[in-house]
Formats: structure tokens, sequence, C-alpha cells
């Protein structure tokens, strides 16, 4: 498996729809387990394609951090069947580092797609899982968690990024 390289907000296919996956393929599931060890490598909690560049509708998430294994979940073509309650958590981004903001999410939801097998799947989640399917489903349809934030909090994490990309530090 290859680690590879995490963009950053600005970069373009972070801020665009993901397509849908047309199967399953070996290549599919190559970039899935690429993806699990590039989520590890960053020691984040998940990882959608579009983070490592590919615009596609997948996204592994391991709320664990890769501590147990049966944590380990990967989604292909996502869907919400159910979103209720709202929770507000502290969240942040391998995508942008060094910035964390709290973001109202549903506290609970079922989200169906397929698995790493292609196999159907239908996942209910609360807490912290349920932030990060959302967080992940998010990046899916190009949105990132402080595109999410609003006013004077979404323009200093903007200016802040844009100062650190002038300098080189982006
Ligand atoms: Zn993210």
């Amino acid at each position: 498996d290859v680690i590879r390289p995490i963009l950053r907000y600005g970069a373009g296919v972070l801020h665009a729809p993901a397509e849908v996956v047309p199967a399953v393929t070996p290549d599919v599931q190559q970039l899935i387990d690429d993806m699990v060890q590039t989520m590890y490598a960053a020691t984040g909690i998940g990882l959608a394609a579009t983070q490592v560049g590919i615009p596609q509708r997948i996204f592994v998430v391991d709320v664990s951090g890769g501590r147990k294994a049966a944590d380990l979940l990967v989604f292909v073509n996502p869907e919400f069947v159910e979103r209720d309650g709202m929770q507000l958590e502290e969240e942040g981004c391998l995508s942008v580092p060094g910035f964390n903001a709290t973001v109202a999410r549903p506290s609970k939801v079922l989200l169906s797609g397929l698995d790493r097998d292609g196999q159907e799947q239908t996942i209910e989640a609360s807490g912290l899982l349920a932030r990060a399917f959302q967080h992940e489903m998010d990046h899916l349809d190009g949105t990132l968690f402080v595109d999410r934030l609003r006013g004077l909090q979404k323009d200093i994490v903007a200016r802040r990024i844009k100062k650190l990309s002038r300098a080189g530090k982006w």
C-alpha cells in the first residue's frame, strides 16, 4: 500500500462534488487500501478519496485510530437513509491542518452504501462516528468543515489560510 499526499484546502478537487463509483474493481480496492494507510499515517479518523486527489465517492473511517480492527469502515457510494438530532463538537480535518472549530452535526445517522467487497451495508451511528460520517460525506460533496462556519469565524480561517499560502507555508 502507498501512503498518498493529502491535499489541502484550496486544491480544486476538494471543492467539487465527487463522482459515483461505477464498480468496486481491484483498482478501487487498491485505492481504498492506500487511503486506509494514508489515514493511519496521518493519525486521522477519516479520509475521503477527494483528499488524495481522486474525485470518487469513497471514504474510510476508523474512530479508534487503528486500535480496533472492527472500527475500520469503508464506504463506496454512501447515502444517508436517516439523519436525526443535533450535536455540537469541535472538529478538524487533515486537509485543513492547524484549524479546529465547533460544527453542528446530526447526532444520529443511518448510512448505506457499498463496502470494500462491493457488498451493500447499512450502518447506524451516533456521536463521534455519526460526526465522522457526516464530515466525510461533506468531502464527497466538495464541502470542508470550514465552509460550514459562518461570518467572522469563516473570515478569520480564510484570511489565515491566505496568509499561510502567501508565505509558502500551506
Ligand atoms: Zn476532512
